[in-house]
């Protein structure tokens, strides 16, 4: 990644997605700035790009377009060109994350679809600028997307709003070599995890049934990232990589089988 520079937006601190994968581009020679969403955070995050050799933090709440303008403009008067964008952001009221979708308000889905989903085509419009000679954009989403998991609820649909934009953004942007993909990681307690109504017994579950038999880390999550923001993966686009220890392709519990 030596020569390459990208944004990384949802840092919010060492157990975040975006910091396994920062740790990764950074460790391979790539140059980051780094959006963040509120004063609060900017204090946890300052000292965390500093570990990885970056002054470049930019204020972005990516609900609002002039914000995300703004922050745009900003990245552009310190660098001309981008080579990457990693999406790493999403958000819904944590009392519509127990209890049953059936339950969900008007204003909450709308505020879970614009940031956690909508934020991508924001964000892809604005970084396709700054790409002239193509780029990579990834984003995160989770397999509540793909099949119902308990309490997921509204976000679980953002993330199937999200995970279909990848697609629509990979074909309208392919031409322009700009690649879209995303990374479906397996659940990892951070801040936004926390949300989620019984995140540990989902964490346990996974660990007993996925076909590695265990949990994964921001570690492996940032080893993906690596590979679909660098050349490894030039022929990629489109994709939903799954780094959840293989949890996806399994259709039964894995246990002894009862005696029946
Ligand atoms: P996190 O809390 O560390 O990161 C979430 C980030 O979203 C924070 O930095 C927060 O500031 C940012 N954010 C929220 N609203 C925003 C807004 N309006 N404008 C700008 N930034 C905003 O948690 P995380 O788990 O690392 O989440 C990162 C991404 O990974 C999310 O999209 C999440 O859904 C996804 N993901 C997480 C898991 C998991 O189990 N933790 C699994 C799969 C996918």
């Amino acid at each position: 990644m030596q020569g390459k520079r990208g944004l990384i937006m949802g840092l919010a601190n060492t157990k975040s997605l975006a910091w396994g994968i920062s740790k990764a581009l950074a460790e391979a020679g790539a140059e980051l700035a780094f959006s963040y969403q509120g004063e609060a955070l900017e204090k946890r995050v300052r000292p965390l790009a500093a570990e990885l050799g970056s002054d470049f933090l930019i204020p972005c709440d990516v609900s609002d377009m002039d914000n995300l303008d703004a922050a745009f403009e900003t990245l552009k008067q310190r660098w001309e060109t981008i080579d990457f964008v990693v999406h790493a952001i999403g958000f819904s009221d944590k009392n519509e994350l127990r209890g049953q979708y059936v339950d969900t308000s008007l204003d909450n889905f709308l505020m879970t679809m614009n940031i956690s989903a909508y934020s991508l085509v924001a964000v892809t419009q604005r970084a396709a600028k700054m790409m002239p000679d193509g780029g990579s954009i990834v984003t995160l989403t989770y397999y509540g997307a793909e099949k119902v998991i308990p309490h997921y609820n509204v976000m679980g649909v953002a993330k199937a709003a999200l995970e279909t934009s990848v697609q629509y953004l990979a074909n309208d942007l392919g031409p322009q070599n700009i690649r879209v993909n995303a990374i479906s990681a397996g659940p990892i307690k951070t801040l936004a995890a926390s949300g989620i109504g019984d995140f540990r017994y989902i964490l346990k579950w996974n660990e007993l049934n996925s076909p590695l038999r265990r949990n994964v880390t921001i570690e492996d999550v940032g080893g993906a990232g690596l590979y679909l923001c660098s050349d490894m993966s030039s022929g990629v686009t489109g994709e939903n990589l799954h780094v959840d220890a293989g949890y996806h392709v399994v259709g039964m519990k894995q246990e002894d089988a009862p005696d029946i």
